[in-house]
């Protein structure tokens, strides 16, 4: 068996797959808030699949973890997890004493990349893009999650698309993330709601101006994400996952129209057919999680990863 931890804001989830790389056990528990509470919740988790999924933990073999923010996979260490409580944590350090095989760490959204590509088939060339908060994806080659030289590839989210655009957290103006992050549209909004983006939507179909103005914005920047990403890498599709993927449909049918209105002027766009190479990443999918199993069961980081 091989574990794989996605370190979720409030919900860290586990899963157990197999050798052939079917998920055995999955398991959901809260997160809790700092550095020793963070490695507790893992250590729990792991756990929690003997005592609540019944599998046999003697038989774990790896735990790859996800987690959100800064991550050296070569080292394990995270840094600036910022909703985690977690300025700076050697995680991998911190958590194999306890779990007594290796462990691997990686970024959430990276993890994510590598599940949903799994989950996807695993050929070819694949991005995972996370429209939560923040805007970022992690993009799958031939099986290799691509990290760049400085774990920086896929970090579209602050690619900067107007210059005369909203502020982004980043100190940059106009960034993708500042029309598409449900942080940056939940603060524009500015009215009280546990769903803004939900509210942003249904508004908007109530013909409220700023809303629609913020609902086209969202579509203007996965659009934009979505290009980049192809243009760059030329990913055979882009798989939208994160929390604002919950809208489903609504939000896919914006995306793709926006992408075919870009489309409309350009015969060289046209010819690359970006609005049907957009997908959802089925709702309920343990990608994080799953692709965290498979990091951790990798020999080397570099290795081909789909397979298990
Ligand atoms: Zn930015």
């Amino acid at each position: 068996m091989r574990v794989g931890v996605d370190v979720g804001g409030t919900k860290a989830e586990a899963v157990a797959i197999d050798a052939a790389g079917s998920i055995a056990a999955r398991v959901r528990l809260a997160t809790g808030w700092g550095p020793d509470a963070v490695v507790r919740t893992i250590v729990a988790a792991v756990d929690a699949l003997g005592t609540d999924a019944g599998i046999d933990t003697a038989s774990v073999r790896s735990v790859g973890i996800g987690i959100p923010g800064q991550v050296d996979a070569a080292t394990g260490r995270v840094t600036h997890a910022v909703n985690l409580g977690v300025d700076a944590l050697d995680l991998a350090a911190a958590v194999e004493p306890a779990l007594g095989v290796p462990v691997r760490v990686e970024n959430d959204v990276k993890a994510a990349a590598v599940g949903a590509y799994a989950l996807h088939g695993g050929s070819g060339a694949m991005a995972y893009l996370n429209i939560g908060t923040g805007v970022a994806a992690g993009i799958v080659i031939d099986g290799r999650l691509w990290r760049g030289a400085h774990g920086t590839a896929g970090e579209v989210g602050h690619v900067p698309i107007d210059p005369r655009g909203p502020l982004c957290r980043c100190g940059q103006r106009g960034c993708i993330e500042s029309f598409a992050g449900g942080g940056a549209i939940a603060q524009r909004w500015g009215r009280p709601g546990a769903l803004p983006v939900r509210d942003v939507f249904d508004a908007a179909e109530a013909g409220d101006p700023l809303a629609r103005e913020l609902r086209a914005g969202l579509a203007v920047g996965v659009a934009a994400a979505v290009g980049v990403l192809i243009l760059t890498a030329d990913v055979d599709v882009v798989v939208l996952g994160g929390g604002l993927t919950a809208l489903g449909d609504r939000m896919l049918a914006d995306v793709t129209a926006q992408l075919a209105a870009n489309a409309a002027a350009s015969p060289f766009l046209r010819s690359l057919r970006l609005d049907e190479r957009v997908e959802l990443l089925p709702a309920g999918s343990p990608a994080a999680a799953l692709g965290a199993a498979l990091i951790g069961a990798a020999r080397d980081p570099e290795e081909v990863l789909t397979h298990g």
